[in-house]
């Protein structure tokens, strides 16, 4: 049930040598690619499946400032920057459209809440505002829901996951990298310490520098490597309409539901924030670290053990590099959508809006969302391996930040200045002392 992506075509070399190795074709890897590329570097992007194949294709497509912890903030804003460049130098669009997020609520704590986080995004320039229950009908144009509130920031935005990363890849393409799906990293060798180079299905490539964006995968593909990372994964189902007329140009999402107006003049919809945690291993070996994410949110997160809990256990946590691994045997991520959540999703849109209330579902698909324990990515080289990067974690909002997070990436990589303060992304906050 993988949603449609835009094709992007491999390079027609598989190259023995490049500056930089990038592992994962999401937005975040290809942005990296993108920009280093820009700089003269020699690049090669490297996806075990297709480029947007996981992640950086399932998701609702949000781009916002609005909402964040204040320490992602600067890089939310710089990533808006980026989406409006970005579309105005690709060839493609990635369908980037500035036209507002808002969130609605019928509850008093949220309020509050927003109340408070408004004044904090006042203090960085922010144009997000509180609005009453009049200010949140109007632009919630025509919801029959008696908000009592929301909060709105105009300079945020949407964009199409099916065309972003593939623009982003075919730009990287034209400006040098070298591309190639159906392609996975198995693992990273070192002399004297640092990277020397990445073993992958087709060969070796000789690098000293290799950026992890392997998005879900990255704490199994550091730990192989004595990098500990930690990181829990949870599910999350989405559906797309069939094309219908504009009720809202934006995005709203609410406690009730979320629904975002698409390029192809479609809706994408979900159940608000509810995720399923499916059990994994990893939980054992992290889950103390994300106790209070989990407080936090459980009013939303649903327990579940599937297949892919068995498939896991018999992963090795040590495997070799010249036979194949399980980034081979999983080329792309596809989880079942919940369709239970997906119903209640589409029935409080259609009550919601009397416009819709025929709209019909034309696809559901899930998606499997990453997480850090304090939900901030990590942007940052990895001390203890000399050569390797890491820009993961980023905890079910990446996508708008994928530009900005691309671009700290490349100034990280390439020592220069870099777009924000990168102190927030360091690994090091996260990082236990040793892992064997
Ligand atoms: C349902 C859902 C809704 C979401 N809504 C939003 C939203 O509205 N706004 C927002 O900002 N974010 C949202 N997100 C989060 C956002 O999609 C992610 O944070 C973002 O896409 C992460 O991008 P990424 O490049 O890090 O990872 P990914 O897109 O997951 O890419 C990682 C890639 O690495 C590849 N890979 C892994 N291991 C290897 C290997 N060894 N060799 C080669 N390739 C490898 C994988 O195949 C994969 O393609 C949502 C996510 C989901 C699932």
């Amino acid at each position: 049930m993988s949603p449609p992506v835009d094709a992007v075509a491999d390079s027609p070399v598989f190259p023995d040598h490049a500056d930089v190795v990038v592992v994962g074709g999401g937005i975040v890897g290809v942005s990296t690619a993108y920009y280093l590329a820009k700089r003269g570097r020699s690049v090669c992007l490297l996806e075990k499946g297709r480029v947007a194949g996981e992640q950086s294709s399932r998701n609702w497509g949000y781009v916002r400032q609005q909402g964040r912890d204040e320490r992602e903030i600067p890089l939310a804003r710089e990533s808006l920057r980026l989406w409006r460049e970005l579309q105005g130098e690709l060839d493609d669009d990635p369908g980037f459209r500035p036209t507002g997020v808002l969130y609605a609520t019928r509850d008093p704590r949220k309020i509050e809440q927003w109340s408070r986080w408004v004044k904090m995004a006042e203090r960085h320039g922010l144009d997000s505002r509180l609005l009453d229950a009049r200010q949140t009908q109007a632009l919630a144009m025509d919801c029959t829901i008696p908000w009592i509130g929301g909060l709105y920031t105009a300079s945020d935005g949407r964009a199409e996951p099916s065309m972003a990363a593939p623009a982003i890849a075919r730009a990287a393409r034209k400006a040098g990298v070298s591309v190639h799906q159906n392609c996975a990293v198995r693992g990273i060798e070192t002399s004297s310490g640092r990277v020397s180079s990445v073993l992958t299905e087709r060969g070796e490539i000789r690098t000293n520098t290799v950026v992890c964006a392997a998005g879900a995968w990255s704490s199994m593909f550091c730990r192989r490597h004595g990098v500990d990372f930690p990181q829990l994964t949870s599910c999350g189902s989405v559906l797309r309409t069939e094309p219908v007329e504009a009720m809202l140009d934006g995005a709203i999402s609410s406690e009730i539901f979320a629904m975002r107006r698409r390029v192809d003049g479609a809706y994408t919809i979900a159940h608000s924030y509810w995720l399923t945690y499916f059990l994994e291993p990893a939980w054992f070996r992290y889950f103390t670290r994300f106790v209070p994410m989990y407080l936090e949110n459980r009013k939303y997160l649903k327990l579940r053990i599937n297949r892919m809990f068995f498939t896991q256990l018999c992963w090795p946590s040590r495997w070799a590099f010249d036979r194949p691994t399980p980034f081979e045997a999983v080329r792309i991520l596809d989880p079942k959508p919940d369709a239970a959540e997906l119903r209640r999703g589409l029935e409080a849109v259609r009550k919601a809006y009397p416009g819709l209330a025929n709209v019909k579902m034309a696809y559901a698909w899930a998606g499997i969302i990453e997480a850090t324990p304090d939900s901030i990515p990590v942007i940052s080289p990895v001390g203890k391996l000399p050569g390797f990067y890491l820009a993961s974690g980023f905890s079910g909002h990446g996508f708008g930040l994928g530009p900005a997070a691309g671009h700290l990436m490349a100034d990280l990589v390439n020592g220069d200045a870099p777009l924000v303060d990168p102190r927030p992304f360091s690994y090091s906050r996260l990082a236990a002392p040793d892992v064997h």
